[in-house]
C-alpha cells in the first residue's frame, strides 16, 4: 500500500469529528466561548434540531478585529500560552480547536464587537475558510451562527436521531450551564419557541427551578459543608450546591450533575459517591437529584485527558470521592425534613410555597430562608425528631403522637424497620451480633438454584448470626437464628436472601441481608400495640440517625402542623 499525506481539508474534518460529534457538542463549545469571555447574558437559538441552525449570542468581551479570523485558525487561543499554562488553566477552552473544528463540518458567520470599537467586524466562512468579511454594527459581545451542520459529511448526519432528541441533548448542555453559572442569564430559544429562560440572579435555587422547575426546587437542600478537616489537599476540595431532598428521586441519573471549577464533567465515581450518599434513603432503582460544584486548585486536576473536555483527572481521586460523599450525606441528615401532609389536604390554601434559597455569591453555603411564608408549609430543618407524646393507635398500623410542632402519625412498621436497620447495622459492624439457639434444630430443603445461593453465601451468614449445617444433599439443619429474629419470620429472612441474584456478593449482598432481617423483625402493619410498647417504639425512633425515612426510602411519618389545623378548621 502507498503511504500517503492526507490533504488539510480531510485532515480537518477529521480533527474536527473529534470535538463536534453532534450539534449539542457545537453548542457546548460555543457556550463555553461565550462563558470564557465573561459573557452575563447568553441566548442560544436552534432550529431543526441544530442541524439547519445554531445561533449563539453574548455579552462577553468580543474579539479585536485583527484576531477575528485567527480565532478560526486550529490551535489559535487566547487561554493559554504554554505547556505549563495547562497546569493552572481557568477558562473553559484551551485547546483552539472549537472554532476551526465548527467551520470545518459547517457553514459559519461570525459577528464581534470588542470593547473600545465603533464597529463590529463580520467573517462568513465556509469549508473552513474565509469567504467573506466586512462590518456590522453591533454592540460588545459575540455573535456565532451555524447553518447546515455536517452538510457535507453524510455519514455524521446519518449518525444523528430525530430532532426532537438532538434538540434534547442541547437543552441538557445549555441546563447544565445554566446550572453551573447561576448569576448568567441563559436563554434558548427551539425552533422559535423559548424553552429556557434563567434569571442570571446568581441565587442556585433560581437556575434549578427553571431547568428542572419548581417542585424540585423547592425540595433542594443547600449544602452545608464545605471544607473537609482532615489532610492538607482534603482540606482544599470544597464542594458546594445543592441536593435533592429524598422525597424527589428520579428513576435515571440524569439528574446528576457535577461541575469541577464550574466545568461540566462527567464521573461515574462522583455519580456513585452521591448515590452512596443516599443509601438507606431513596427505594430502590431510584436516584438523587444533585447539583454539584468541586472547587480545588487546578494544580490538583487534569482537564486535559478527554476530546470534548467533558472527563477531568484527579490527582486525588478518593479525597474527591469522601469530600462529596460527606459533604451531600450530611446535608442529608441534617437538614431532611420531615414530610408534611399535602398540601391539596389544606382547605385554605397558601399562596407561597416553602423555597430554599441560597444566599450570596452563587454556589455559596446558605440556609434556608426564614420562612415568609405560613407556619404550615416552612420546611424546618430538623437533626433530630421532636419529644412526642404518644396519643394512640390508628387502624392497627399508625402510631398518633403530639409534638410541639402538630400532630405526627407514624407508620409503625417503617418506623420499626428504621430502627432495626440502624440496630443490625451497628451490631455487625461490631460482630455482636446476639445469637439465639433452637431448642430444635430446623431442617431447611432448598432447590438446587436456591442451594448455589446458600452455599455461597455460608460464612455471611454466620456473621448475621444465624448457624446453618449442611445435612446431605439440599438439606440443611439451621441450629441458631439472630435473638431478634427469633420467634419471628427468620425462615422468610433466608428465603429472600437464598433468591437474591446467585453470586451477588459482597457489601451488596450484606446490605440485602441486613434490611431483609429488619423488615422481617419489624413489628407488622396490623398489630395492635400497648401504650407502653409505642412509647418505647417512638424513643427509639427518636435515637436513630435518620429517623424521618425506613431503609427502603419511605417515609416513616407525616406531619400535620399546628398551622395547618388552624387552617383547617378556619381559625385564621
Ligand atoms: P479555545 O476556546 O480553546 O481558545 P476556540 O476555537 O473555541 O478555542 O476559540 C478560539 C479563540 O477565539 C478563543 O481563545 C477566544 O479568544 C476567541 N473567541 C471564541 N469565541 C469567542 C466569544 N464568544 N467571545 C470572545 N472571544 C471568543
Ligand atoms: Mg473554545
Amino acid at each position: 500500500m502507498t503511504i500517503k499525506v492526507l490533504d488539510p481539508r480531510t485532515v480537518s474534518q477529521i480533527a474536527a469529528g473529534e470535538v463536534v460529534e453532534r450539534p449539542s457538542s457545537v453548542v457546548k463549545e460555543l457556550v463555553e466561548n461565550s462563558l470564557d469571555a465573561g459573557a452575563t447574558q447568553i441566548s442560544v437559538e436552534v432550529g431543526g434540531g441544530g442541524v439547519s441552525l445554531i445561533r449563539v449570542v453574548d455579552n462577553g468581551e468580543g474579539i479585536l478585529l485583527g484576531e477575528v479570523e485567527l480565532a478560526f485558525k486550529r490551535h489559535a487561543t487566547s487561554k493559554l500560552h504554554s505547556i505549563g499554562d495547562l497546569m493552572s488553566v481557568s477558562s473553559l477552552g484551551f485547546r483552539g480547536e472549537a472554532l476551526p473544528s465548527v467551520a470545518a463540518v459547517a457553514q459559519v458567520e461570525m459577528v464581534t464587537c470588542a470593547r473600545g470599537h465603533l464597529e463590529g467586524t463580520r467573517v462568513g466562512l465556509e469549508d473552513g475558510t474565509v469567504k467573506q468579511r466586512g462590518s456590522q454594527s453591533r454592540s460588545v459581545g459575540t455573535t456565532v451562527a451555524v447553518r447546515h451542520l455536517f452538510r457535507k459529511m453524510p455519514a455524521r448526519l446519518k449518525f444523528l436521531k430525530s430532532p426532537t432528541t438532538e434538540n434534547s441533548h442541547i437543552a441538557n448542555v445549555v441546563g447544565q450551564y445554566a446550572l453551573a453559572y447561576p448569576e448568567v442569564k441563559f436563554t434558548l430559544v427551539v425552533d422559535g419557541r423559548t424553552t429556557l429562560r434563567t434569571p442570571g440572579s446568581g441565587r442556585l435555587v433560581d437556575s434549578v427551578a427553571q431547568v428542572y422547575g419548581l417542585d424540585i426546587a423547592q425540595k433542594m437542600l443547600p449544602i452545608e459543608d464545605s471544607g473537609w478537616e482532615s489532610g492538607a489537599a482534603a482540606s482544599s476540595i470544597i464542594v458546594t450546591g445543592m441536593v435533592g431532598s429524598p422525597t424527589v428521586s428520579r428513576s435515571s441519573r440524569s439528574y446528576l450533575s457535577f461541575f469541577v471549577n464550574r466545568r461540566w464533567i462527567t464521573s461515574r465515581s462522583l455519580a456513585w459517591a452521591v448515590e452512596e450518599a443516599y443509601h438507606g434513603l431513596l427505594m430502590e432503582g431510584r436516584h438523587p437529584v444533585a447539583v454539584l460544584n468541586i472547587s480545588l486548585p487546578s494544580d490538583l486536576l487534569d482537564v486535559n485527558i478527554h476530546p470534548t473536555k467533558a472527563e477531568v483527572k484527579f490527582q486525588q481521586e478518593r479525597a474527591v470521592f469522601v469530600a462529596v460523599q460527606k459533604a451531600v450525606r450530611q446535608t442529608l441528615v441534617e437538614l431532611m425534613p420531615v414530610p408534611m401532609i399535602e398540601e391539596s389536604a389544606v382547605a385554605y390554601r397558601s399562596p407561597t410555597a416553602a423555597r430554599p434559597v441560597v444566599d450570596g455569591s452563587p454556589w455559596s453555603v446558605g440556609l434556608f430562608e426564614p420562612a415568609p411564608m405560613s407556619p404550615a408549609h416552612a420546611i424546618k430543618p430538623t437533626t433530630s425528631l421532636p419529644l412526642l407524646r404518644v396519643l394512640g393507635q390508628v387502624s392497627s398500623s399508625y402510631i398518633a403522637a403530639e409534638g410541639p410542632e402538630g400532630l405526627y402519625l407514624i407508620d409503625q412498621h417503617a418506623a420499626h424497620e428504621r430502627v432495626m436497620w440502624e440496630k443490625i447495622g451497628a451490631q455487625r459492624q461490631q460482630h455482636e451480633i446476639e445469637v439465639q439457639g433452637l431448642l430444635e434444630p430446623v431442617t431447611l430443603e432448598v432447590s438446587p438454584r436456591r442451594n448455589e445461593a446458600l452455599r455461597a453465601n455460608y460464612e455471611k451468614l454466620t456473621e448475621l448470626g444465624f448457624s446453618i449445617e449442611p445435612f446431605g444433599d439440599r438439606t440443611y439443619l439451621v441450629r441458631a437464628v439472630p435473638v431478634l429474629l427469633h420467634g419471628k419470620d427468620w425462615m422468610g429472612v433466608l428465603r429472600e436472601l437464598m433468591d437474591a441474584t446467585p453470586g451477588e456478593g459482597g457489601s451488596d449482598w450484606l446490605e440485602k441481608a441486613t434490611i431483609s432481617m429488619a423488615c422481617h423483625s419489624a413489628v407488622r402493619a396490623g398489630q395492635t400495640l400497648t401504650e407502653s410498647e409505642m412509647r418505647e417504639l417512638v424513643r427509639e425512633l427518636e435515637q436513630t440517625n435518620v429517623p424521618h425515612t425506613c431503609p427502603h426510602g419511605r417515609p416513616t411519618m407525616i406531619h400535620l402542623s399546628s398551622g395547618q389545623l388552624r387552617k383547617q378548621f378556619g381559625r385564621e
